[in-house]
């Protein structure tokens, strides 16, 4: 299996490369040449593995420059660390027994060491990374750069502590992060770690790292230190692909616990930001898993209801910051390779609709394509409201848990079944612990938190639902403090070559 680029022409690549590349030179997306295709007794046979074992069946799939063994210790070890014996567990709510033909499986993807679903990928990111630095022989070291708002600063950071020939930096927001989210950061264990706090928000530490990856003299320099940058961000295929088991693995859960037959069909239901998690539910569907319809779930900022439901996309409006901070995104990178794939690989009509984002915001489909895409997806958006109704209802009626960003797909999915009376099981991602936004659970669920530390919060959480609060989060209070670097926006180039002199 080669990939080739969304944006243009080039001499198709392997896997290996596409990881270690991130992104294609023209600008574009890497991108396999054909989607692969599992049969429906190829699914069957998945139903008896375990979640490492249908891991590196799928992966098998599009990483044919890894061997079977290569990916079968890959995906063992990047699981090993998840709090859950099925990894990827999914928890079936039924509301009464006339209504069980109608389950929503919720598949939890937080159980990772991070509590969030970014886990997934970037447990097993690294090691990728690292197999594909000896397959393509290449001997610089990867240092990884890394701007956060909050969570993925932290996953990376877990992922790739120790890995050899990778070091990774971390920025983020002095003062502009959760304190938890802080502190997960600042007592990361590793040699080849960084964590440094930038003095000024999100859009200074992003702006920083975008600058250093552009800039041909900071590359020269970190050359001679034998240095090489990379990126751990969701628009690597390497992130991608392994987001492709769940929906895979979710799917035979059904099964194995009498909600469905197989080839029977579901409909998948997504929070979505950077369309990264929807976009891996789309090619599962593509590979012949029975998915019907593609739900895609947006918050306040819903630039992706707007673009499926008229066409046009459009970034110019007001941003909003809300309760699932994780989904505050105005440019979802990977609807790229969606338009890539539906417009049957027509690199000059998606090189034009990403000039016309990059010049004026927006971009418009014409009905052709759309009509395509109305086949597939459902778009819709919950309100703040909405949001924290969500919580309480699922807790109330199932006693069942669940996080702001998993509350936006769950307000969704009641939404669609209650216009297209289509009430085929579903499956939803739930994205965070809901131990991750305490203050937002609690507050959902009717408790004040005034006066409330963060630390406290999450006792209080568990305390009032007698649900245990997961291990890495509960340690928290008493972990070393080993990151207390700080430096000033323009100051973040000094820091990376800093660190990868040393
Ligand atoms: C990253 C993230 C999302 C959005 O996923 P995308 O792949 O960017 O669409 C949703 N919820 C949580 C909690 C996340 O961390």
């Amino acid at each position: 299996m080669k990939y080739i680029s969304t944006r243009s022409k080039i001499e198709p690549i392997n896997s290996a490369q596409a990881i270690l590349q991130g992104l294609s030179a023209d600008g574009g997306l890497f991108v396999p040449e054909e989607i692969p295709k599992l049969t429906l007794q190829e699914i069957e046979k998945l139903i008896d593995m375990n979640y490492s074992k249908r891991a590196a069946t799928i992966l098998q799939k599009f990483l044919t420059d890894y061997t079977e063994i290569e990916l079968g210790e890959c995906t063992e070890l990047a699981y090993d660390k998840f709090d859950s014996m099925l990894k990827v567990p999914l928890s079936i709510l039924v509301k009464d027994a006339k209504n069980t033909k109608s389950p929503v499986g919720v598949m939890e993807l937080w159980h990772g060491p991070t509590s969030a679903f970014k886990d997934v990928a970037l447990q097993i990111l690294p090691r990728l990374m690292s197999l594909a630095l000896k397959k393509t022989g290449e001997t610089k070291e990867i240092l990884i750069l890394v701007a956060t708002s909050g969570d993925t600063g932290k996953a990376a950071l877990a992922g790739f502590a120790d890995v050899p020939q990778t070091k990774i930096i971390v920025f983020y927001p002095d003062g502009g992060v959760s304190k938890i989210q802080r502190l997960q950061m600042v007592t990361q264990i590793g040699k080849n770690v960084n964590v440094t706090a930038v003095r000024g928000n999100f859009d200074d530490a992003q702006t920083g790292v975008k600058n250093i990856f552009s800039d041909e003299k900071i590359r020269e320099e970190l050359a001679k230190s034998n240095v090489k940058l990379s990126s751990a961000n969701s628009i690597n295929w390497g992130r991608l692909a392994p987001q492709i088991v769940y929906y895979f693995s979710s799917y035979v859960e059904m099964i194995k616990s009498d909600q469905i037959k197989l080839g029977d069909k579901v409909n998948a239901v997504v929070p979505t930001g950077n369309f990264g998690n929807i976009l891996a539910a789309y090619y599962a569907k593509k590979m012949g898993l029975p998915i019907k319809t593609l739900i895609c779930a947006s918050n306040k900022n819903h630039v992706l209801t707007d673009f499926f439901k008229t066409g046009v996309y459009n970034r110019n409006r007001d941003f909003y910051k809300t309760i699932t901070p994780s989904m505050d995104i105005l440019i979802s990178s990977n609807l790229e390779r969606l338009l890539y794939h539906e417009t049957g690989g027509d690199i000059e009509r998606v090189k034009s609709f990403m000039k016309n984002l990059n010049e004026t915001g927006k971009y418009k489909i014409d009905n052709p394509l759309k009509k395509k895409l109305d086949k597939i997806f459902y778009a819709d958006y919950a309100t703040e409201e909405e949001t924290a109704e969500t919580i309480k209802n699922i807790y109330d009626n199932f006693g069942y848990l669940i996080d702001t960003h998993t509350a936006v797909a769950l307000s969704v999915t009641g939404k669609y079944r209650g216009k297209t009376k289509d009430m085929l099981p579903v499956i939803a991602a739930s994205t965070a612990s809901p131990f991750k936004f305490t203050s937002s659970v609690l507050t959902a669920l009717g408790k004040s938190v005034e006066g409330i530390d963060d630390l406290k919060q999450l006792d209080e959480l568990s305390f009032f639902t007698q649900k245990r609060i997961p291990i890495n989060l509960a340690t928290l209070k008493d972990a070393k403090i080993l990151h207390e670097n700080i430096c000033g926006k323009n100051e973040m180039a000094k820091e990376v070559l800093k660190f990868a002199a040393n």
